[in-house]
């Protein structure tokens, strides 16, 4: 594929590391591309990074066709970068564009964008451990029309920030409410894909948790509002006596590729780990009973997120002692170590540039 690229004429200065957050700066450019049903997809560039226009009737204004990926570029200890599992998002954001109607990309096109695209930008891959230029893909409708249908004009881009540590102040455990209001999405809905409307639907029950002092809430099924789902917007795994557990992938979960990754991590470590579903009941009798050893969260941007407490109901319940676990930080280590370039990679899972 033929990537024209025009860059920048004022190149921004680099910000310091240390005050970088997530998702605030982005870097001198940003890959588009356009769709239309005639042409299939084409026109792809890299131009200076900023605003775009859009028509006021435009469908992913109105009806939500949009979809995304998160992925990080790493910088290794030898100075080069590298992604993690990229063939992975791109298969993943094929899925979530058949869920929304929107048109797929050729895996091999996508591919070479992230690289040239990383590779223009390689400056702004930042230095110290745990930093990273997070690179988010999108795809949305873009018909300049008010009729409802599957799209027939679509743009693709792609944009980075270079993003600080997320665990700056060490990893902290985090607490939780289980959710009994509001769901995340059902079976049968968009809960496998990741696309922007989840997150909006999302966010009211955030808020509220947050108000009430916790991190995030702990997602429970649509349809018997019983089953453990997610947990903000990262996959969730419990140590309940010796074995691992996490939810299967229903149709209703995000199936993440941290997710993915931990398991197979802990296959090979020899632990028992078991994809299926798990109620509330059984969770919190886990909780009651002290079989509840280690609780987190997992998501590319945090990796893995070790769960403090446990709030259902009125009832607060201390997972484990209260502090990070030891699988969790084995998982923690060994992933990061992987990312990072320090651990051999023997799955085969980093893409160097
Ligand atoms: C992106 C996402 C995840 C985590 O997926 P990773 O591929 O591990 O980053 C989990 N849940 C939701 C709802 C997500 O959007």
């Amino acid at each position: 594929m033929e990537i024209t690229i025009t860059k920048t004429a004022t190149p921004a200065p680099l910000k310091a590391e240390e005050s970088l957050g997530f998702g605030k700066v982005f870097t001198d450019h940003m890959f588009v591309m356009d769709y239309n049903s005639e042409s299939g997809w084409h026109d792809a560039r890299i131009v200076p990074f900023g605003r775009i226009s859009l028509h006021p009737a435009s469908t992913v204004l109105h009806y939500g066709a949009e979809i995304f990926e998160g992925l990080k570029a790493y910088r290794r200890a030898d100075g080069g970068v590298q992604l993690f599992r990229p063939m992975e998002n791109i298969r993943r954001m094929n899925r979530s564009a058949e869920r929304m109607c929107l048109p797929l990309l050729d895996e091999q096109d996508a591919l070479q964008i992230l690289e040239t695209f990383v590779k223009l930008e390689e400056r702004f891959v930042p230095y110290s451990f745990g930093t990273s230029l997070y690179l988010r893909p999108f795809l949305f409708g873009n018909d300049e029309t008010l009729g409802v249908h599957a799209v027939h004009n679509a743009t693709f881009m792609l944009i980075a920030s270079p993003s600080g540590s997320y665990y700056k102040e060490g990893i902290n455990p985090v607490n939780i409410m289980i959710e009994s209001e509001d769901v995340r999405t059902v079976r049968g809905g968009t809960g496998f894909a990741k696309c922007g409307g989840n997150y909006a639907a999302s966010t009211r029950a955030g808020e509220r948790a947050a108000k009430m002092g916790y991190a995030q809430v702990l997602w429970l099924d649509g349809v018997e509002r019983k089953y453990i789902e997610e947990v903000g917007a990262m996959n969730v795994m419990f140590k309940i006596g010796d074995e691992i557990v996490t939810p299967m992938l229903t149709g209703s979960i995000l199936p993440g590729i941290t997710r993915k990754s931990c398991i197979e991590v802990l296959k090979d470590l020899g632990y028992k780990v078991s994809e299926r579903l798990l109620s509330v009941d059984e969770l919190i009798s886990a909780l009651e009973s002290g079989e509840l050893k280690e609780a987190w969260g997992c998501g590319t941007a945090a990796v893995v997120s070790p769960i403090g407490k446990l709030a259902y109901g009125d009832k607060e319940y201390i997972v484990g002692d209260g502090k990070i676990g030891e699988i969790t930080q084995q998982l923690y280590d060994l992933l990061t170590g992987i990312q990072w370039g320090k651990t051999e990679d023997k799955f085969g899972w980093v893409h160097k540039l």
